[in-house]
This record gives structure tokens, C-alpha cells and sequence, in this order.
């Protein structure tokens, strides 16, 4: 037996015990007569010690240990004269009888400890070894709990887990695919999926009424900050639903991972808002509804002043900073900066400083103080409060302004990650026009059903009644991060058809790429809808932090490689003849 316990799990009980434990060596010291060993496993870190009135032989063995080395240690559990209260082991330490090593380990790159000295580069190289870091581990423990409470929830009410397949048709819709080419199909080609779709809404059709998928997708996006090219989603569909089961059936679920995983209960429904109010209020789809400082539209309230900047504004917003009246010029200045950067677009920053001592705003000379108080009520600003307005175009600046809130928002310490705000967003637009190819995209995806009152303007041919379509789509919003979305499905083989012809698919186009489910649909249909959650978000936001890499056991980086395999990576010749290939990639 290589172990009689955990080095995690030694306590005051064990005292007089002889144990044996095996781990990596954290590290060795040396003080007076003692010399003490941090052995490291899965489970925690436990003290060794050696005296050196101790055999020569054990003395040689503990004298030669490295970091990073594989042992194995015998020895008598004994209370530690000075304990340490920081460690769960810290009351006892092991004294040595007899030291294997199993392993030696050349230096590692950084130190393995919770602050590593290490950059993110060269602990990518060796993920191994920077998983052995406490952190990590942690997430990594985090994230199977996760699933395995989601499973334990979904599968409690009657869901299936069901796998769909990785080699799948290449559907030009949404992301870019990941293909990969058919040996047995010359010039054919398979692609990766962006996610089951359409295989859980054929699912439906067979009649799995209740399935779900912790499944892997592929999308070949351009990288953004905090993206992977292969995710995770906790995947999931229903028939015979409406949006409000839906909503409950999941609500239940993230309830009931809040409370098993981070003990928080939530005896509230979740908030709802609708697309257009989150826009407004919050200038994004995605609000962060732990803090206020809303969002108001004061358009019609500053213009005809002749404030030019103002009157030739298609918006005017304004947010109130609680307690920043007192800011400084200097910070003022900075702020404006930071509003103009080409990210943000703002021309310039307008504010109005409600202090103790009076408001002061840097458009006195256009306004009344009569007025200027007017406009920071309209902001829901009080004494001692800043308020902040921006102008010009209205869906540039409303984003502009939801940016500026955040900003506020983390500056004032509002955005506490052990603070949880979940949020439901509904009513989105079906269809976005897209000026660049002169054609409607689908929003949420093709499959995503109009809402059943807006169905005349569907089947209109005017762009300004299709831009009106509601979805009757939903998105699951944490802390201003979109952790889920869904939708309840087209479920009817002639409004499908119609939904491709909206997106200027020809009826040979739409025949040749989504056939299948069109077909699928004149077989007996089912009403249904479902949603993902996009895994490794939830629980990046579940460990308190802002990104996925940690909760990815073998993660990409920013340019989507994977630099400890060296992916991706050129194939020999034979391989790509094989596939019937030939690259036109520029030789580097
Ligand atoms: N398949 C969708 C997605 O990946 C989620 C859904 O509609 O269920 O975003």
C-alpha cells in the first residue's frame, strides 16, 4: 500500500499513529537539529520532520530531496510544539522512520505554490505542473462538483443525457466551422459542432422529452478576451413547454447548484427583464444588476438649450455616481479620457456635481441651476452625488454609457464576485440586419421561434416589420456576464422554410443544408424549446473569478494554440495525400 492516508487528513486524532503518506515535496528546511519536509498531495500539505539524532540513513534521504519529488514517508503522528493555525494539518506534523522516493524531478519552472512565480506562458507550457497549484486544483474540483450537481438536478426531474455526435454536417450559420476532411470521402468533409442544435431538436422529435448534454463545442471565432475555441455547455431541451417552464424547470436548477455548491439560497424568483429595458436602463444585454445607477434618457429634457452638442444629439443619456461629487478636476479629466477611447467612442464626458456646497455643471453657461437640478433629478442623483452625461448616436452612446456604469460601478467596489445577481433577459429581436452583406441574420440562431403575435410581421416582406419581430428567446444573465441562453423552437416545417427565406436562403439552399430538419419537422413535431449555459463561465463565476482558463483543465491561449502540445501544428505530406489535401498556406 503506497498510502495509509491523504496528506490533507492528519488531525489531532491520529496522534501516536503510524501512517504512511505519498506526495510531492514542497519544499525542505533545515533549522537547528530539525529538518522538515512539506509533503503535497490532491488533498493538502502536511509537515515531516527529521531530527538529526535520527539514523544517518534517513538524514542522507531527506538531505538529498528536491522540489518537486515523488516520496513516499513513514512515520508516527505527533502533536506539533508550535502549531499552525493556517493549516488544516497544522496541529500535527509526522515524525520520519523511513523515506522512499519514487520519483526524482528535475527543478521545476516556477514554484508550485498558491502565488507562483512563474508567468502565464511558462505555466501554460507545464499545465501539469501549475494544476498542481492550489488554485487551480480548486477550480478544477469546482467545476466537477458543478456538473455533478446539475446532472444529479436534471436527471432528479426526469431528464436524459444523451450524446450527439462530434463529426457532424457543416452548417454555415452562425460561427465559423472547425472541418475536418473525410479520408473515406474524398474532398469531403466533416465539421466540428458549434453546438447539438439541431440534433437535441431531432431528440424532441423521437420524443426524449426532457434531454440534456454536458458536451463540448467547437467554434472558430476570432479569438475574443476570455474565449475558447472548444467550450462547454451544460446543454438542455424540453417538449411540450412554453417559455415559463422553461424558465422555472432551470431556475430550479442554477437554485439548486447555488445552494449546494456556494450555500447560498435564493427564496426570490429570479428578476426578469425585458431586451429593450436592459438596453435602455443598462446599455447592454447583459446587465449587472448588483448595483443600480441606472441608465436615464434625458433627450428630450436638455435639447432646445442651445447647447448645440446637445440639440444635435439623436440621445442624451445620464447615470448618478452615488458619493462622487466630490471628484476632481483631475479625475474629471481622466474620466473624459477614458469615455474617448475608440473602445468606448464617446466625444466627451458633460457632468454635474451635486455637492454640499451647491450643483456645479460644465454647462452653467447653458442652463439654468434650476435646470441643471432638474436633469441630476432625472438622473435619480442626490446631494453629494456625481452625475454623468454622454451624447450622440443612440445605440453607440447607450453602450457607451452601460460601459461608463461599470466602470463606475467597479471604481465604487459594486462589483463584488461573492455577490450574486442573477438575472432572466427576454424578448429579443429575431432578426438583426446586417448593412455589410445587405441581409437579416438570426439573432439567437434560425431555429429560434418568432413570438406568436408578432407572426404577421414575419411573414412580411418589409425590413421595418421583420426588424420588429420579437424571439421568444431568453438569456440567462450573471453579474453581467451571459452564462445561458435558449429559446422556445420553430417546430412547424413551413415556418422554418419561411425563417431561411427570411435569411435569404433559397429554398435549394436552405433544401441542401438543413433538409434534415425540415423533413424531421413534417413527422410529427412537438412544441419544444431548451437553452445552454455555457459551463466554464458558470463556473468561473461560481469561483469568484473573471476568467474561464482556470476551470479548463488543458485550455488554449489567446491565439487559440495550445502551447503545451504545440497545436495547432503542420501535418506530414503522406497524411495530407491521405486526406486529399494540399495546403496553399504561405511556407514559413
Ligand atoms: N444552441 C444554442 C447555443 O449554443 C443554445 C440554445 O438555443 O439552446 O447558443
Amino acid at each position: 500500500m503506497y498510502r495509509t492516508h491523504t496528506c490533507g487528513e492528519l488531525r489531532m486524532e491520529h496522534v501516536g499513529k503510524q501512517v504512511t503518506l505519498a506526495g510531492w515535496v514542497q519544499r525542505v528546511r533545515k533549522m537547528g537539529s530539525l529538518t522538515f519536509v512539506d509533503l503535497r498531495d490532491r488533498y493538502g500539505i502536511t509537515q515531516l520532520v527529521a531530527s538529526d539524532q535520527d539514523s544517518k540513513e534517513l538524514n542522507d534521504i531527506v538531505a538529498s530531496l528536491g522540489r518537486e519529488y515523488v516520496i513516499q514517508a513513514k512515520g508516527v503522528v505527533e502533536e506539533r510544539s508550535s502549531k499552525n493555525a493556517k493549516m488544516d494539518t497544522g496541529d500535527i506534523e509526522l515524525r520520519l522512520m523511513q523515506v522512499n522516493i519514487l520519483n526524482k524531478s528535475v527543478t521545476p519552472p516556477f514554484t508550485i505554490e498558491d502565488n507562483s512565480d512563474g508567468g502565464e506562458d511558462i505555466r501554460a507550457q507545464y499545465r501539469y505542473l501549475d494544476l498542481r497549484r492550489n488554485p487551480l486544483r480548486k477550480a478544477i474540483e469546482l467545476r466537477h462538483k458543478m456538473g455533478i450537481e446539475a446532472r444529479k438536478y436534471l436527471s432528479s426531474i426526469g431528464f436524459l443525457e444523451i450524446e450527439t455526435p462530434f463529426l457532424i454536417k457543416s452548417t454555415p450559420e452562425g460561427a465559423r466551422d472547425f472541418v475536418v476532411p473525410s479520408r473515406m470521402n474524398p474532398g469531403q468533409f466533416y465539421a466540428l459542432p458549434q453546438s447539438p442544435q439541431t440534433f437535441k431538436q431531432l431528440l424532441m422529435v423521437a420524443g426524449y422529452d426532457k434531454y440534456f448534454q454536458i458536451v463540448r463545442c467547437f467554434r472558430d471565432e476570432d479569438l475574443r478576451a476570455d474565449r475558447q475555441p472548444e467550450f462547454t455547455q451544460i446543454d438542455c431541451e424540453m417538449s411540450f413547454v412554453e417559455r415559463e417552464d422553461i424558465l422555472q424547470t432551470f431556475e430550479g436548477m442554477i437554485k439548486h447548484m447555488f445552494k449546494t455548491i456556494l450555500g447560498k439560497e435564493f427564496n426570490e424568483p429570479f428578476l426578469r427583464m425585458s431586451y429593450a429595458d436592459a438596453m435602455e436602463y443598462y446599455g447592454c444585454d447583459k446587465p449587472d444588476i448588483r448595483f443600480g445607477m441606472k441608465m436615464h434618457t434625458i433627450t428630450s429634457l436638455v435639447q432646445g438649450a442651445g447647447f448645440s452638442v446637445f440639440d444635435n444629439a439623436q440621445y442624451v443619456g445620464a447615470i448618478a455616481a452615488p458619493g462622487c461629487a466630490d471628484y476632481s478636476r483631475k479625475q474629471l479629466d481622466a474620466l473624459t479620457e477614458w469615455v474617448k477611447r475608440p473602445q468606448i467612442g464617446a466625444a466627451g464626458l458633460v457632468y454635474i456635481k451635486w455637492g454640499a456646497d451647491g450643483i456645479k455643471s460644465s454647462v452653467d453657461k447653458f442652463f439654468s441651476p434650476e435646470k441643471v437640478k432638474e436633469i441630476a433629478l432625472a438622473a435619480e442623483a442626490k446631494e453629494g452625488d456625481l452625475v454623468l452625461i454622454l451624447c450622440g448616436a443612440k445605440k453607440k452612446m447607450q453602450a457607451a454609457l452601460g460601459a461608463l456604469r461599470l466602470e463606475m460601478g467597479a471604481r465604487l467596489g459594486y462589483r463584488d464576485n461573492s455577490v450574486y445577481a442573477p438575472l432572466w433577459v427576454t424578448d429579443f429581436p429575431l432578426l438583426e440586419w446586417d448593412d455589410q452583406t445587405s441581409r437579416f441574420y438570426a439573432m439567437h440562431h434560425p431555429f429560434t421561434a418568432p413570438k406568436p403575435e408578432d407572426m404577421d410581421k414575419f411573414y412580411s416582406n418589409k425590413k421595418e416589420d421583420l426588424e420588429l419581430v420579437n424571439a421568444n428567446a431568453y438569456d440567462f444573465v450573471l453579474n453581467g456576464t451571459e452564462v445561458g441562453g435558449g429559446s422556445i423552437r420553430i417546430h412547424d416545417s413551413n415556418v422554418q422554410e419561411r425563417m431561411f427565406e427570411v435569411l435569404g436562403m433559397t429554398k435549394e439552399q436552405a433544401e441542401s443544408r438543413f433538409g434534415f430538419i425540415i423533413n424531421a419537422f413534417k413527422f410529427g413535431a412537438p412544441p419544444h424549446g431548451g437553452l445552454a449555459f455555457g459551463f466554464d463561465r458558470f463556473c468561473a463565476l461560481f469561483g469568484g473569478q473573471e476568467t474561464i482558463r482556470d476551470y479548463i483543465a488543458f485550455p488554449k491561449n489567446n491565439q487559440g494554440r495550445d502551447v503545451m502540445l504545440d497545436a495547432p501544428s503542420g501535418i506530414d505530406d503522406v497524411q495530407m495525400d491521405e486526406l486529399f489535401i494540399k495546403s496553399t498556406a504561405p511556407v514559413k
